[in-house]
């Protein structure tokens, strides 16, 4: 039987925005801050005070007002891109953490809206500011209920984007290591010919100093002959 840790269960309670506005690169760095009791836990805007209820029930702690000194809740709104704008560089695929973006280089991109949970980190990245927010037309969309229902599939999807980003990592770590190992008996090669080369330049300007110097020995015996 499986074992849930507590930071699996703190995670079940936090949003999945995967947005970063608790200081944290997501929702499961935040949980393990929490479980290591190392952050409050009012500092998840999206959560808003029904999270922080929650995460006190869980962790035993009293309930506070979310931190005043950080961001502060707002209305879920989805990212659209202008399309005819975009030139396709795809850096919001990048930035976004639940791949709900699609598209390919050179190409336009489109937002998977029902993927989109808001974390807005696409927004800094584009280089010709074509993505907009449009805000969910939902009076219930910030209700708890559907706040964890959404959090599923967001939870869901950000494990594969960071399982796909760690093979891409792994998969390019294994190309630099190829390449290297390639190159490495090239530059052994270049080394080891390289003196080669220098010894027979040297050689040869051996040779032509002593062919210099035989030279000027047999003038200096003819000019000697000569003067007897
Ligand atoms: S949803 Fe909350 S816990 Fe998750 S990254 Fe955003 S602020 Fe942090
Ligand atoms: S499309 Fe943009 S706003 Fe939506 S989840 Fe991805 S990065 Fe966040
Ligand atoms: S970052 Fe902007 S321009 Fe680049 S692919 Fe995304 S939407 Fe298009």
């Amino acid at each position: 039987m499986p074992v849930i840790t507590l930071v699996e269960r703190i995670d079940a309670l936090l949003p999945q925005t995967q947005c970063g506005q608790c200081g944290h690169a997501g929702c499961r760095p935040y949980a393990e801050a929490l479980a290591e009791g190392r952050d409050p836990i009012n500092r998840c805007p999206p959560g808003g005070d029904d999270g922080i209820r929650a995460l006190a029930e869980l962790l035993e702690r009293p309930v506070i007002p979310l931190a005043a000194d950080g961001p502060q809740p707002k209305p879920r709104a989805l990212a659209v891109i202008r399309e005819d704008s975009c030139i396709g560089c795809t850096l919001c695929i990048q930035a976004c953490p639940v791949d709900a973006i699609v598209g390919a280089a050179k190409q336009m991109h489109t937002v998977i809206a029902a993927e989109c949970t808001g974390c807005e980190l696409c927004l800094a990245p584009c280089p010709v500011d074509c993505i907009d927010l449009m805000p969910v037309n939902d009076p219930d969309d910030g209700k708890r209920e559907q706040v964890m229902a959404r959090a599923q599939q967001a939870r869901k999807r950000y494990e594969q984007h960071q399982a796909r980003k760690a093979r891409d990592q792994a998969e390019k770590a294994r190309r630099l290591a190829e390449r290297a190992a390639v190159a490495a008996p090239a530059v052994a090669a270049t080394a080891s010919t390289a003196p080669q080369t220098s010894s027979v330049d040297k050689n040869e300007l051996i040779r032509k100093a002593m062919e210099r110097a035989a030279a000027m020995r047999a003038a200096k015996e003819e000019a000697d002959k000569d003067k007897k």
